[in-house]
């Protein structure tokens, strides 16, 4: 499952996951425990090598149970921090080093294949880390309808109302993560798009539940891993 931001890809990928009996594996949120390690690093964001270098031990744990969210970096949990401002703010400059993105696939794979049946949601995952994947979604919507959804989000959760700062922020995101040398935001060819700007959270996970269902009857024999 890849897409941008504000898609609402997150909830609704943990929801299917829980529908189809898988595990469920959040790969922004390793990028983002990885760009809290920098920070607490102090290390400046432009200087890749020594990002590179501050991540080459990085003693993460992410639980792959849709129901329950495990994301602890060395031992202690940082579930709330890594959804954070400051991280928010820092994650797409971390995630475009290339040392980055190599561990962090490599710990994906294996998280994946030790899974008999997994929703795994990033940017990259069927473009780069599991290209071979039963079936592939890519959602997509209105850059105004995400920022719409993650300013209520701030509202609901006392972060305040600002929906043009909202706008800039998704818009740079996507701009960063779309135009990045390594691993660029794209869909793969093999995905079904699905465009959630006009649909509620159900009708949503309704169509991807379609979409999977059709994809896995008709991938490779053997099907549904
Ligand atoms: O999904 P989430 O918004 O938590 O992802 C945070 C950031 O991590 C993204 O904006 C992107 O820069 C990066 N990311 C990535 N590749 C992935 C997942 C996330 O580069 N597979």
């Amino acid at each position: 499952m890849d897409g941008p931001s504000g898609t609402g890809k997150s909830s609704v990928s943990r929801r299917l996951a829980g529908r189809l009996d898988a595990r469920y594996l959040d790969t922004g949120a390793m990028y983002r425990v990885a760009t809290l390690r920098v920070l607490r690093a102090g290390i400046d964001l432009t200087d890749s090598a020594a990002i590179g270098a501050s991540i080459k031990e990085l003693p993460l744990t992410i639980g792959t149970d849709p129901g329950h969210e495990i994301i602890e970096l060395d031992g202690e949990d940082v579930s709330g921090e890594i959804r954070g401002d400051a991280v928010t703010k820092a994650v797409s400059a971390v995630s475009a080093v290339a040392e980055v993105r190599e561990l962090l696939v490599a710990l994906q794979r294996e998280i994946t294949y030790s899974a008999q049946r997994i929703v795994v949601e990033g940017r990259d995952i069927g473009t780069v880390v599991l290209p071979d994947a039963d079936a592939k979604i890519y959602l997509t919507a209105s850059a105004e309808a995400r920022a719409q959804r993650r300013n209520q989000q701030n509202i609901d959760e006392g972060r305040g109302d600002d929906y043009d700062a909202v706008l800039a922020d998704v818009q740079r995101r996507d701009n960063l993560d779309s135009t990045r040398k390594v691993s660029p935001l794209r869909p793969a060819d093999d995905a079904v798009i699905v465009d959630t700007s006009e649909l509620s959270k159900d009708e949503v996970i309704d169509e991807l539940y379609r979409v999977v269902a059709h994809q896995i009857t008709t991938s490779s024999p053997g099907g549904a891993r």
